[in-house]
């Protein structure tokens, strides 16, 4: 069925004013103003009036068949189930291993990915977990990213953590390089998507790697960068430089701040923009169903959390509320900007010929209204209303 958004205020993400947007087959097919179909024709019309219109969210970074396990088995995270994913926006979704590359591995996370994708979003996954040697799908990491459409890149690779492989400068270089021409020769990103811990070692690998070879900064997606101040103050200057950086949301930076010494989401961008970082150089991603481990000043583990995808727009929420950054910009970071650094065709924008992937929101207090995946309504009111194949509908 053909849709017809009325009178909404469009964001692109740059703010395009008042527009009717038309779906069909799946894609956006038109943007314009007052636009009138003929007769004859079946249109599904949804009003947009009082509401914004942004892209359909990507979460870069998110453990979809689960993570954790850090603290025994009975600590392994569950899956995400479609609306853990679509109640929050996010309509892209690229899933990653964590830790444990043992009890998790390339099939499952690949089999994963094909379910979520039929039951109605889109998906991609790195090959690779915490682990160096890297544990690929295929004998090689460049087979992977070549051959199988879903793979875009490595990760998380784990550095600057007591949890990591601890690769050293010449399998790390080895793997950026691997995964670059693995990118190059199936005209994909290739990107490392490399998970910092919060040792002072910080970003010294990913630096020294530019600095001593060929490989570009825009091969690497950093994440975590405002996990400490120490991190973020590093990952600042490496952005200043044109490198790209990721942040990680949090539901609970309340307690993580004044613990943690964790940056909180909209402080930081605040920070990179008003030093000169390009709008178009920061990502935020949800680290969703992955554990949030809590240790004390010993490196004891203490309890467990988990990571939910709500976070993504509550931030862009507080970045627009509290540090006073416009929407057109904070909404980069959960849409143009993972969609043009990991290199996804025809999403993150609203543009004619992108994938219908929507998020309507309520334009005074930007929570969700409606969300549509690839020209299907998920979400309406708020209230999801197509399902995973063994969720139920919750009652009222
Ligand atoms: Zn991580």
């Amino acid at each position: 069925m053909i849709k017809q958004i009325k009178n909404v205020t469009v964001y692109a993400p740059e703010c395009l004013g008042t527009m009717d947007v038309l779906i069909a087959g799946g894609k956006i097919c038109q943007i314009g103003k007052d636009l009138e179909l003929g007769q004859n024709v079946g249109v599904e019309i949804i009003d947009g009036t009082g509401k914004c219109l942004v892209p359909g969210f990507i979460d870069s970074h998110e453990h979809i068949m689960g993570g954790g396990g850090e603290g025994g088995f009975a600590t392994r995270t569950p899956e995400a189930t479609l609306t853990d994913l679509t109640t929050f926006g996010i309509t892209t979704v690229v899933g990653c291993i964590g830790t444990d590359g043992i009890g998790r591995d390339m099939t499952a996370l690949l089999a994963k990915a094909k379910g979520l994708e039929e039951e109605g979003i889109s998906t991609f996954v790195y090959t690779g977990s915490y682990q160096v040697p890297v544990h690929t799908l295929t004998d090689s990491l460049m087979k992977d990213i070549m051959m199988l459409d879903k793979v875009i890149g490595v990760g998380e690779i784990a550095i600057s953590d007591h949890r990591s492989s601890q690769p050293t400068f010449e399998e790390f270089i080895r793997i950026a390089a691997d995964s670059r021409v693995g990118g190059m020769l199936s005209g994909k990103a290739g990107i490392l998507n490399i998970h910092l811990g919060d040792s002072p070692r910080c970003i010294d690998l990913i630096e020294r790697t530019v600095e001593e070879t060929e490989i570009p900064k825009s091969q690497f997606l950093p994440t975590h960068i405002n996990r400490n101040a120490m991190l973020f103050e590093r990952c600042l200057a490496y952005a200043k430089d044109g490198g790209f950086v990721d942040f990680t949301g949090n539901e609970d930076i309340d307690y993580w701040e004044t613990i943690c010494d964790e940056v909180r989401v909209c402080t930081g961008i605040k920070r990179m923009l008003d030093e000169g970082v390009s709008s178009d150089q920061f990502t935020i991603s949800s680290d969703g169903q992955g554990s949030l481990p809590i240790f004390n000043e010993k490196q004891e583990f203490v309890g467990i959390g988990i990571g939910k995808g709500s976070c993504l727009l509550k931030e862009v929420r507080e970045c627009v509320k509290k540090a006073e950054i416009p929407l057109e910009i904070a909404i980069k970071a959960i849409t143009s900007n993972p969609a043009r650094i990991l290199k996804l065709k025809g999403k993150g924008r609203i543009e004619e010929g992108y994938d219908a992937d929507l998020c309507l929101l309520n334009a005074e207090d930007l929570i969700i209204d409606t969300v549509i995946a690839k020209g299907k309504v998920m979400v309406k009111e708020g209230k999801p209303i197509v399902f995973g194949t063994f969720e139920k509908p919750k009652a009222d």
